[in-house]
């Protein structure tokens, strides 16, 4: 088997053979057993393909009385049944005698599958002395709490699980960094070229990606749970999401990844945005958040074809111009790259399309509230202030400055601002200068700093008096869509611009570079009517 690192040597596509497609299951975790039946029936509305019963959550488990009213039939979703002691990450704390006896009850009961983990599998085989029911599938299972070994020792704990006798092989590993799915990924068409059944996920955060794509490596099924609040392991997606925001039935071998790059990222709308604006014109492809560390370590180990496409945000914008192979001449001169797009030739090619969607978003913005010169820009002669001097700051300022404004850049890290501004050609401030800067009427301020962003919604990059200054106020966070600095700017009448109107904007130009057909603005715009609404579900980090 390949033994790289990278998942450029792994094709897919080369080991598909017509396959059944990944089953997604949602674990239901109830205290009593009639609830515990209820969310079964919940995860067959949802359209899950299977629920996984984890009887080590039912407080005082009588197996005999209550497992007759959890698999009572007709069930309306096959049942996956697990009874996980406390040793393998589960809740059981008694003998394994009783334990395994009520696994073969749920066999005789019907339950299409039973788990049993490869420490115990041995036991538990020797007691089912080859009664296993011919409508059972066994699941032999191991977990990771701590890290993903090497591929070699993932393919050995394969063969030792295929040695019990498995049915199913699952392997559950942790991830410390993004790039350890990788080898989980490995696994996964290894198993599909030998025609083994198996699950393989990698846990946490830095792991969520292969819940979502394990279904392009042949992954046997993928968890997803209930509703948030209910995971039973950590990042965990919804079922809803898995099937309605990442389109789950529709991910093959063939099938591209996009994806955005940050740290944070959980906070993005862009999944929400690109995966429904994909399906829409039919192109086959998914769109998931990278929790990434370390961008070139992320970018060598995910260098296939397949992974075609990457948004860039916060803190990765300036280091990506140096991942790239080669960078758009105004992403060069910016500094600053927010979209690379994998060419056929294999290359990274860098872009930066903030800058034109913060500009026209501000400009446009401008139009609608004031009298302006329509030959003109409304930034031109303007006096704009730009608070951050990262990748969005750096837009901001190349494109204010082209539009013709007196730009001046405000922030944290003094060096920083002066560090731009000599770029640009103005003055640089410090945050604390900024408080009592005033020399002149019809100031344009724009913060392209997070902060004020999700959950921080109470802070705000400068104080209600100060704004008194300003005619224009541009907040590129957008989330929340009104952020506190927005609303204290409008209640001293300045014209507010929504971070949410250059988040649309970007993603356009990020849309015809992904995809390479010109942006539908009608249908972009109907797509994104729904994520200014504060119960936008986020994507699950
Ligand atoms: P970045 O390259 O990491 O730059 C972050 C900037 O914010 C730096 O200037 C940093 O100052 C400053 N900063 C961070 N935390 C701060 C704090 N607590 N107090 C004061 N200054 C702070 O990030 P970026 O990619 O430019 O993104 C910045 C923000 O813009 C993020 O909230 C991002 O979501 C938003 N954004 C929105 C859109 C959109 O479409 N609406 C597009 C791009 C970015 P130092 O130099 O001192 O570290």
């Amino acid at each position: 088997m390949a033994t790289a690192m990278s998942v450029s040597a792994v094709s897919p596509a080369a080991a598909a053979v017509a396959r059944p497609r990944t089953l997604v299951c949602v674990p239901a975790t109830a205290r009593a057993p009639r609830e515990m039946a209820a969310e079964l029936a919940a995860a067959a509305a949802l359209g899950a393909d299977v629920a996984e019963l984890r009887l080590d959550c039912l407080a005082g488990f009588a197996p005999r009385r209550d497992l007759p009213v959890i698999l009572a039939e007709p069930r309306p979703l096959p049942a996956l049944v697990t009874y996980r002691p406390k040793w393998e990450g589960g809740e059981y704390e008694g003998d394994e005698e009783p334990r395994f006896e009520a696994l073969m009850l749920a066999m005789e009961l019907g339950a299409e599958y039973v788990d049993i983990e490869l420490k115990a599998a041995e036991k538990f085989m020797r007691l089912l002395a080859g009664k296993k029911p011919e409508n059972c599938k066994l699941i032999v299972s191991s977990h990771n709490y701590e890290n993903t070994p090497s591929a070699e020792e993932l393919a050995d704990l394969v063969a030792q699980i295929q040695a019990t006798g498995a049915d199913i092989v699952k392997i559950a590993t942790t991830a410390t960094e993004i790039v350890d799915v990788a080898r989980m990924f490995q696994i996964l068409v290894h198993c599909q070229e030998k025609q083994v059944p198996i699950i393989g996920l990698v846990m946490n955060e830095r792991g969520f990606i292969s819940r979502v794509l394990c279904p392009k490596y042949g992954a046997y099924l993928t968890f997803g749970s209930l509703e948030k609040g209910k995971e039973s392991s950590p990042a965990q997606p919804t079922a809803a999401d898995l099937i309605n925001l990442y389109n789950i039935r529709q991910i093959g071998p063939d099938t591209k990844v996009f994806g955005i790059i940050g740290n944070p990222v959980g906070h993005s709308k862009s999944p929400i945005l690109h995966n429904e604006a994909f399906r829409s014109v039919g192109f086959n492809a998914v769109y998931v958040p990278f929790l990434v560390d370390d961008l070139a370590k992320f970018l060598n180990t995910y260098s296939s074809p397949d992974f075609a496409g990457f948004s860039c945000t916060i803190p990765h914008k300036e280091a990506a111009v140096r991942c790239c192979d080669e960078v758009d001449p105004i992403a060069r001169d910016i500094g600053a790259v927010n979209t690379m797009v994998r060419r056929p030739d294999g290359k990274l090619v860098g872009y930066n399309t903030d800058y034109v969607g913060a500009i026209s978003a501000i400009e446009d913005g401008i139009r609608a509230s004031q009298q302006t010169d329509p030959t003109t820009s409304p930034l031109a002669g303007r006096l704009f202030i730009v608070i951050g001097a990262g990748g969005a700051g750096k837009a901001l300022a190349y494109g204010a400055k082209e539009k013709g404004a007196r730009v001046v850049i405000a922030n944290r890290t003094f060096a920083r601002a002066q560090e731009l501004a000599n770029l640009i050609g103005g003055p640089a401030l410090t945050l604390a200068d900024l408080e009592n800067y005033h020399p002149e009427e019809g100031m344009i301020l724009a913060n392209t700093t997070a902060i004020g962003m999700h959950p921080n919604v109470n802070e705000t990059p400068l104080s209600k008096q100060a704004l008194k200054s300003y005619a224009v106020v541009f907040d590129a966070v957008y989330t929340p869509k009104e952020t506190r600095l927005l609303r204290e700017a409008a209640e001293c009448g300045a014209t507010v611009v929504s971070g949410l109107e250059m988040f649309i904007r970007q993603a356009m130009g990020q849309f015809e570079h992904f995809t390479g057909m010109p942006v539908d603005n009608e249908n972009f715009r109907a797509i994104t009517s729904s994520l200014d609404s504060p119960n936008t579900m986020m994507p699950r980090l």
